[in-house]
């Protein structure tokens, strides 16, 4: 096999790569729980799990040996005829929420498209207009970004389509101000992640649940990156005392195989009959086999209880940071290992710096939201790797 260093993958891929990211300068060439190694034999510690997807880690054994057996038995057939890893998967997903029903896709936004298609044609003829939050993040396809409450990521891409609009984040007034006879769903993720690891707080949660129900309303969360576990709870709504309507999942479904859905339950999920709506990837037998495989080793006991554990004592670690740099960090957020630490204003310009830092001393983790560092490690972290990357941060935040 041809081996390459970093700097040759960078300058082949840049040649080749339509040039929608600014990566770092690193080529990942393996990977074992937190750790990753790249094309220079440089090791890395991975506080990110590849944006919040990797929750078992990189290369989990249940996983990678899930994939290898249902790989060597059948890869895919489409949703012309049922699978035992989809079916087995749907069952689980069913077992441990309020839904009854799911639909598989391979992505967040299609999940969210899913479940924004679904919203309107359970609305009924003219009741199709979706309420989202400002600050909020829902996808990158049309309808995904228009429903998305960040003007940055709609420039250019004018006219989105129509029936989205975003209310003020907190500002339950607003939100009841902007319904109407054409609305029938309230969009929002019960935690911000992309916007800055912001929490939505339980009484703005139950208020905008009310106004759902008083209006006939489907309240759908987006727990694409707060769910399977990342919280603390196998859903962060399971803590937060509100149930949705619709719910859906992505990024740590499949921990690392693309995979989504959507989940309701099943008087809503009526409104979808056959051929209302499709996928042809979607709830493929190998990245099913690999979401069974990952949902029986989060469910297994004593898993979640020890995230919630890790997450307390991340969060801890990080409130001493913040005590020892008040003048950079101003506030540590989050729920379980989806943690961020708020930088001052001042410091905030400087949050690619210091991520830039941490990533040259071989950690991983990202800005989020123009406002915090965002944590999401793989949810098998350990205390030891969690003391060494704020040791390091506090190195790097020294020196601004
Ligand atoms: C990542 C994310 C999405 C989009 O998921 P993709 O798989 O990138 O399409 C949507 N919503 C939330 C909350 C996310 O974190």
């Amino acid at each position: 096999m041809e081996t390459c260093s970093n700097a040759e993958w960078k300058e082949r891929g840049d040649k080749v790569f339509v040039g929608t990211y600014s990566r770092y300068p690193a080529a990942m060439i393996s990977g074992s729980g937190c750790r990753l190694v790249d094309a220079d034999g440089r090791e890395y510690l991975d506080f990110l799990s590849g944006i919040a997807v990797c929750i078992l880690g990189h290369c989990h054994p249940a996983v990678t040996a899930a994939i290898a057996a249902q790989a060597s038995r059948l890869v895919h057939v489409s949703n012309l005829y049922y699978t035992e890893p989809q079916v087995r998967l749907a069952e689980m997903l069913v077992a441990n929420s309020f839904a009854d029903k799911v639909f598989f896709c391979n992505s967040g936004a299609e999940a969210n498209e899913a479940a924004i298609k679904l919203a309107r044609i359970a609305g009924g003829a003219g009741r199709y207009q979706v309420i989202s939050l400002s600050g909020s993040f829902h996808g990158r396809t049309l309808a995904t970004v228009a429903a998305t409450g960040q003007s940055k990521f709609h420039k250019g891409f004018e006219p989105l389509p129509e029936g989205f609009v975003h209310a003020p984040f907190g500002d339950l007034e607003g939100l009841a101000g902007l319904i109407s006879e054409k609305t029938c769903a309230v969009l929002c993720e019960p935690m911000q992640g992309e916007g800055g690891v912001r929490p939505l707080d339980g009484a703005y949660l139950r208020g905008i649940r009310e106004l759902c129900d008083r209006h006939r309303l489907l309240l759908i969360f987006d727990e694409i990156q707060t769910g399977m576990g990342r919280t603390g709870t196998l859903f962060a709504y399971q803590q937060l005392g509100v149930t949705p309507d619709i719910i859906t999942l992505a990024k740590g479904l499949g921990n690392g195989l693309p995979i989504g859905a959507m989940m309701a339950r099943a008087e809503t999920a009526a409104a979808f009959t056959p051929g209302t709506h499709a996928s042809t990837f979607g709830g493929n037998p190998v990245a099913s086999a690999a979401a069974v495989a990952t949902l029986e080793t989060l469910l297994a006991n004593g898993f979640l209880p020890r995230v919630e554990e890790t997450g307390l004592y991340l969060r801890g670690r990080l409130s001493e940071l913040a005590q020892r740099f008040p003048q950079h960090i101003v506030a540590v957020r989050g729920m379980g290992l989806l943690l961020g630490a708020v930088l001052s204003e001042s410091t905030s310009a400087q949050g690619t710096v210091i991520v830039n830092r941490m990533f040259e001393r071989g950690y991983l983790l990202n800005f989020a939201g123009n406002v915090a560092l965002r944590f999401a490690p793989p949810l098998v972290v350990e205390r030891a790797d969690i003391d060494t990357m704020i040791a390091v941060l506090a190195e790097v935040l020294a020196e601004l």
